[in-house]
């Protein structure tokens, strides 16, 4: 199956209070395995709908899905869960280790669903991967911004996904840190999985291969840079 990800026509609609929120309009999108997607637009134009829908913690209104051949448009919470835990990585701009705690035991979060005795040792050598080896032992609070996402990447990577998502991933690092961050995330592409990144910065954008341009929620333009 050399498509990852295929949604047709998504709509998604938020009810608040009486009022509707149309984030996704129409949205049609292929990814093929391997692929790095640069997604772009506005404050409010539907990108981290788009992501939430995707990796499968949110369901579309109407439009299909299908993840890597299933069609995946309508699971229940439980299946969904599962899929995600085994099939996708997630990046998230907002830190979101859990503070006072290891790396090590953050990086092994995901994996406590049947924990496995090779568990640890893969949490070493995604650890390894991305720099921070020698860190095992720090609390998350006694790290630097930049390291803090390192470690959110292995985390996004001990379960060996297919699909890694990463939302404004260098949202709040610095301009050389975020330059590492995407490196990084470039070499796990270039290792296979596929890569589906949110940004609003043209400069990361430009080393994606194709940029998804989201406006009022409907793609308005793909190019490649
Ligand atoms: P972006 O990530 O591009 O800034 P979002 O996908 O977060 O945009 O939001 C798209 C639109 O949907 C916005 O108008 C936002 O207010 C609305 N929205 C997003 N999530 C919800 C929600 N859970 N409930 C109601 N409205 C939402
Ligand atoms: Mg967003």
């Amino acid at each position: 199956m050399a498509e990852v990800i295929a949604l047709r026509d998504i709509h998604k609609t938020f009810r608040v209070g009486s009022e509707k929120v149309h984030a996704l309009q129409g949205v049609s999108l292929t990814v093929a395995r391997g692929e790095f997607v640069a997604v772009m637009g506005p404050s409010g134009s539907g990108k981290s709908t788009l992501m939430h829908i995707i990796g499968l913690l949110d369901r579309p209104s109407s439009g299909t899905y299908h993840l890597e051949g299933e069609d995946v448009s309508d699971l229940d919470r439980r299946r969904q869960a599962a899929i995600r835990n085994q099939r996708i990585g997630f990046v998230f701009q907002q830190f979101s280790l859990l503070p006072r705690t290891t790396v090590l035991d953050n990086v092994l979060l995901p994996t406590v669903y049947g924990r496995d005795g090779s568990a640890a040792a893969r949490a070493r050598e995604v650890l390894d991967q991305v720099g921070l080896g020698d860190r095992v032992r720090h609390r998350s609070n006694q790290l630097s911004g930049g390291q803090v996402q390192r470690v959110a990447i292995a985390r996004a990577l001990v379960m060996r996904p297919s699909l890694i998502l990463a939302d404004e991933p260098t949202g709040n690092l610095d301009s050389k840190t975020s330059r590492d961050i995407l490196e990084l995330l470039q070499a796990i592409n270039g290792k296979g999985a596929t890569l589906v990144l949110i940004t609003h910065e043209a400069a990361i954008a430009q080393a994606a291969r194709r940029v998804v341009r989201l406006h009022d929620g409907q793609i308005v333009e793909e190019m490649t840079p």
